[in-house]
């Protein structure tokens, strides 16, 4: 497939190429050599990872810099924790992962950092258990609703819906003195343990951090640049973004010990355990919990890893690919796996290279730093660059950990919807060599099938949330049990998450294809009308929840049929651009088909508002933002959400106006959306 009057491969050509040059061992080869050892954000083994990933892409000529900011980070000084009980003797909690006989990473995991949740309020506390399901909003509210005092409390609770620092939120705003999260055997180890099966050992702790903001805590709002204005360390501990209380993570050996010597209510069905648990009581107490955590805030020096191939035709154009680098311990599915297919994938792009290939626009591979600890070296990265990149970018493909497991797992903007449906047609299942990643997908009961991007999930959040870029995530696999412990090694990779490495290079395969389409292609193959439809439907259930009251979404609706206009004309002259591209090719001038491009890549920032949602305003996306009481959550219409939740709660006639407010914010982000995606007055 050759264009017409040049003697240039098409941009398939390429494609195709860069799909059949997948190679098992070279993402295999990364993956190893990067979790050799563990590489928390701001230390030494982390900034030799970031020389091997700059060796890499500097291998194939690939122009590649570092770029190093100073932020705010947490590590554990101290923890101690005990309970005991009446007539009982006192238990003191080792808070240590046990090696097995013959881990060949027995000797470095004493790099591993102690157990701990990041940024945790500094202090000791002594107080009564208080169980507490899943630590959600609605859990307190449970324990509320039952008499249950949680004031003063230590509320122990499992890991699993939603967020860990909403969790410790939650208990903080319910008046608990401290938070105990722990792992329960009934969510995290439903089988066999590592390293005899993929589940997580008794003695397995999730780590992580709990702030909810984005970013460095010290330059809220702003890039941590060199000499930039800051916030003291102790102003930004003081931020309501911060749990404020302090908090340690458990294992599921020492959650049950605890649980176990509770009394009171027995607690409801499902916030009981797996099979052969004992009956879980709400306390609180008699089991009394005393608890110490210091913490070491402070600054310490993070780097992204930048690496630009130059676009031929258009090359101030940007599609941007990106994966975290820093791992609570190994990183051997988080991020790394994900940091092995960039790799391996970068690989490929330099093979078309050397057969002639130039990208009709840049492809920027970054590789980002301090993740784990609020999206950091990627949220300072757009904050430095957010006017340049805001004018530039064509879209941001994610990829944190590419491989968990079996299953194809995508989220996006819903303008890159069909693009993500159309690649994966091309490419295989790793699994079953007769089907393609569509077929696996479609099988799947994957719910959305494509997930919206809401929340700080993970990198791609300050390219959608705060400048309104295209974005996408993919995964092959979407949990694991092991999950920010010890045991994320390459050992439970190779054993459990990809022995023959051909779900690395599915997820290469696919993560470049869609970055070949978005950069190669001549007309960005942008699709808007599922998003037409994304906001019509979010409306219907707003519709639901205001039915009644006096509210009116008259102009949502309004400005939502102006958007499927502009999707219509839009379409209609990206039709015409077609035919002529036969029939009479000179009318497609460059100008013309760079207008339609930049209205396809526009679109999505007017979606974006200065002021931000509503006590949330780094978040400028009014469409989708993160949920507020579950930072992994991705909610439509975030703004009208909170107010909407105010009003339920409140009920007074200014709540609802508020809704009113909320709704008319929205409706006016959508007809900007319109106007820019239809270029016509
Ligand atoms: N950043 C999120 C967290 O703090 C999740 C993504 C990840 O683990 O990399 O848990
Ligand atoms: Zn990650
Ligand atoms: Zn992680």
């Amino acid at each position: 497939s050759y264009h017409l009057f040049f003697l240039e491969p098409a941009p398939s050509y390429y494609q195709s190429l860069y799909l059949s040059l997948g190679s098992n061992d070279t993402a295999a080869a990364h993956l190893h050599a990067l979790t050799i050892r563990p590489h928390l954000a701001g230390t030494g083994a982390n900034a030799l990872a970031a020389a091997h990933v700059v060796s890499a892409l500097s291998s194939h000529s690939f122009p590649t810099r570092l770029t190093s900011y100073s932020v705010l980070l947490s590590y554990p000084a101290r923890r101690s924790l005990s309970l005991s009980a009446p007539d009982r003797d006192t238990v003191h909690f080792a808070l240590k992962q046990e090696t097995y006989a013959g881990d060949p990473y027995e000797a470095v995991s004493a790099e591993v950092v102690p157990t701990f949740l990041a940024y945790a309020a500094s202090g000791s506390v002594a107080a009564e258990a208080v169980y507490a399901n899943y630590g959600r909003a609605e859990d307190f509210a449970h324990l509320a609703a039952r008499g249950v005092n949680v004031t003063g409390k230590v509320a122990v609770a499992r890991y699993g819906k939603v967020f860990r620092g909403d969790i410790v939120r939650n208990a903080r705003d319910a008046g608990a003195s401290a938070a105990v999260l722990y792992t329960d055997a009934k969510d995290y180890a439903a089988g066999k343990a590592f390293p005899d099966g993929p589940w997580m050992p008794p003695t397995g702790v999730q780590v992580g951090s709990t702030f909810k903001g984005v970013g460095d805590p010290t330059t809220p709002m702003w890039a941590s640049s060199e000499g930039c204005e800051r916030l003291s360390i102790a102003e930004a501990m003081a931020s309501d973004d911060m749990p404020g209380i302090p908090a340690l993570p458990v294992s599921g050996k020492d959650g049950a010990a605890i649980i176990q010597l509770l009394s009171g209510d027995v607690a409801p069905e499902d916030w009981q355990g797996g099979d052969g648990a004992p009956v879980y009581r709400l306390g609180p107490g008699p089991a009394v919990l005393n608890l110490t955590y210091i913490g070491n805030e402070t600054m310490a020096t993070i780097q992204n890893v930048i690496s630009v191939i130059e676009g031929k035709e258009e090359p101030e154009r940007y599609v941007i690919l990106g994966n975290h680098r820093d791992a609570w311990t190994f990183g051997g599915v988080d991020p790394n796996s994900g940091t092995a297919a960039l790799l391996e994938l970068a690989q490929r792009l330099s093979e078309l290279q050397k057969k002639g290939w130039r990208p009709r626009r840049t492809i920027i591979l970054c590789n980002w730093d301090a993740e784990e600890y609020g999206l950091t070296g990627s949220t300072e990265w757009v904050e430095e660059n957010r006017a340049m990149l805001t004018s530039r970018t064509v879209a941001y493909l994610n990829v944190d950990s590419a491989v968990y497991g079996r299953g194809f797992y995508a989220s996006a903007t819903p303008q890159l919807d069909e693009l993500l449906k159309e690649a994966s047609k091309q490419v295989q299942n790793p699994d079953n060599e007769t089907q393609s990643l569509y077929d696996l997908w479609m099988a799947s009961d994957n719910s959305p099938l494509i997930g919206r991007l809401g929340g700080g999930g993970s990198d791609y959040s300050a390219f959608v949330q705060h400048i309104g870029i295209p974005s996408a995530d993919i995964s092959i696999g979407s949990d694991y049990a092991v999950y920010h412990s010890l045991y994320d090694d390459f050992i439970w990779m190779k054993k459990f998450g990809d022995p023959l490495f051909q779900r690395h290079v599915a997820a290469a395969s696919m993560w470049g294809l869609v970055a070949l389409r978005l950069s190669d292609e001549e007309i960005l193959p942008f699709n808007y009308s599922n998003y037409a439809a994304e906001l019509e439907d979010g409306a219907l259930r707003i519709n639901e929840r205001v039915l009644g009251m006096a509210v009116s979404l008259s102009p949502l609706h309004k400005s939502i049929q102006e958007f499927r206009r502009a999707v219509l004309k839009v379409d209609s002259e990206l039709k015409a651009l077609q035919t002529w591209k036969i029939w009479a090719p000179w009318r497609n001038s460059p100008l013309k088909v760079r207008d339609i491009n930049d209205r396809l890549m526009m679109t999505e920032r007017a979606f974006t508002e200065r002021e931000g949602l509503s006590g949330r305003p780094w978040y400028k996306h009014l469409i989708y933002g993160p949920s507020l009481h579950n930072d992994y959550g991705a909610e439509v219409y975030p703004g009208v959400d909170d107010a909407i939740q105010t009003a339920m709660r409140t009920n007074t006639s200014k709540s609802w106006q508020s809704v009113q407010h909320e709704i008319h914010r929205v409706s006016r982000v959508i007809n900007q959306a319109a106007l820019v995606l239809s270029g016509g007055l």
